[in-house]
């Protein structure tokens, strides 16, 4: 007989095995009630407890049944992460880690403005693409974050906003550490959840997951999500994109494009933006924005010209502001919707690329990184 079976397990092990209501979407959370033999509805008035007015205690839930609360309570845990050590830059960005369980730190990014504040959320501990001119790709990879370890990113920054009575969390941009659609699995439901009416209410247009060109990842947030969707180019031809955004060697520029063609269409024309850093003399020529110009020409979008962003020990310089000038310019002469990101947040190492945590270093990484790209 195996003994295995009535091995006792420890009662936080036990608590940590239990379900996370805060990863779960509307359709996650029907299921699971359904499971229990409880109406379908029950989900949304859970939802707008969790997240709308964040109350993590079921006994506070007083529209659920007793009995409901008491099953839940049992079976389930309402656990996130903490958001400590936060920096303020003298622009009003405001950067936090996100403690997470395994002692790793992603960082989060809140960007306030006059009509809107924009958070920058985290999608992975540390990120495997290592993209040439960014900071978060030279430090490693550790591991894939959980929806509720995305979703708590927004949860934790709306009770710090709520409680000082400041601007409101008004767009979320998957711009923080890692490639968010090498994670679909956790980013689309965290991405629910920001859309949900009961839950963050956002637009569809102000919740944008940006990648650095993972096409099967573009397939599943053109099918099965709402979301807007951002493109890293940074290159007009494979030769150079090769370089500077190694997975194109995987997913190559006219399969990308191709990829975003497809989007359009399955979205009913909704434009992808395509974001450019601009790298002094490596991608900035004239003859580089014509190219661009031309790349595009088929596509309806919008275009996104980036600074680059210094860190320690980078290989690449920003573009002079006058190179940047001519390069929008002939851009917008060619008919291109076209606008220069202003870089904010940069005294704290909070802007574009800048994001490093606190993830283990590569030689000491909990989880290789993946070879086989989707
Ligand atoms: N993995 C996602 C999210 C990355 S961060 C992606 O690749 O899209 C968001 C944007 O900042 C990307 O376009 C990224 O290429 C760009 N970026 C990275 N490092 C940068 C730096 N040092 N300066 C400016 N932009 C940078």
């Amino acid at each position: 007989m195996a003994v295995d079976n009535v091995t006792p397990v420890p009662a936080g092990e036990q608590a940590a095995r239990m379900v996370n209501l805060l990863g779960c979407d509307r359709a996650g959370l029907e299921s699971y009630l359904d499971e229990l033999g409880e109406r379908k509805f029950r989900a949304h008035q859970l939802i707008k407890w969790i997240h709308s007015r964040r109350i993590l205690d079921f006994n506070a839930m007083t529209d659920l049944s007793q009995a409901l609360r008491s099953r839940l309570e049992a079976c389930t845990r309402l656990a996130l992460p903490e958001l400590t050590a936060e920096h303020q830059a003298r622009d009003g960005v405001r950067k936090w880690l996100l403690q997470l369980a395994d002692g790793i730190a992603v960082e989060t990014v809140y960007i306030p403005g006059p009509q809107r504040g924009t958070l920058c959320v985290s999608a992975q501990a540390g990120c495997p693409l290592a993209c040439s001119f960014c900071a978060t790709g030279a430090g490693g990879f550790n591991r894939n974050l959980n929806t509720w370890e995305i979703v708590g990113q927004l949860w934790r920054v709306q009770q710090i906003l709520a409680a000082e009575a400041g601007t409101a969390l008004t767009n979320v941009v998957f711009m923080g550490m890692g490639e968010p659609l090498l994670n679909c699995d956790n980013v689309l439901p965290a991405v629910n959840l920001m859309l949900d009416p009961s839950a963050y209410n956002l637009s569809r247009r102000r919740v944008t997951v940006s990648t650095a060109g993972v096409i099967p990842g573009i397939a599943r947030l053109a099918r099965e999500s709402r979301a807007s969707l951002a493109v890293s180019l940074h290159a007009t031809d494979d030769a150079l994109r090769d370089q500077l955004v190694p997975i194109n060697r995987s997913y190559p520029l006219a399969r990308l494009l191709e990829a975003c063609r497809e989007f359009c269409a399955l979205r009913g024309g909704d434009k992808p933006t395509f974001e450019y850093t601009l790298l002094g003399n490596v991608n900035d020529s004239p003859a580089q924005a014509q190219q661009l110009l031309v790349l595009l020409d088929d596509l309806p979008c919008k275009l996104n010209l980036i600074p680059f962003n210094p860190y320690p020990g980078a290989r690449f310089r920003p573009s002079t502001a006058e190179v940047t000038e001519q390069f929008q310019a002939i851009l917008i002469d060619g008919g291109a919707s076209v606008t220069l990101r202003r870089t904010r947040g940069a005294d704290i190492a909070a802007a574009c690329g800048q994001l490093t945590g606190r993830v283990q270093p590569r030689a000491k990484r909990l989880q290789p990184a993946p070879t086989a790209l989707p």
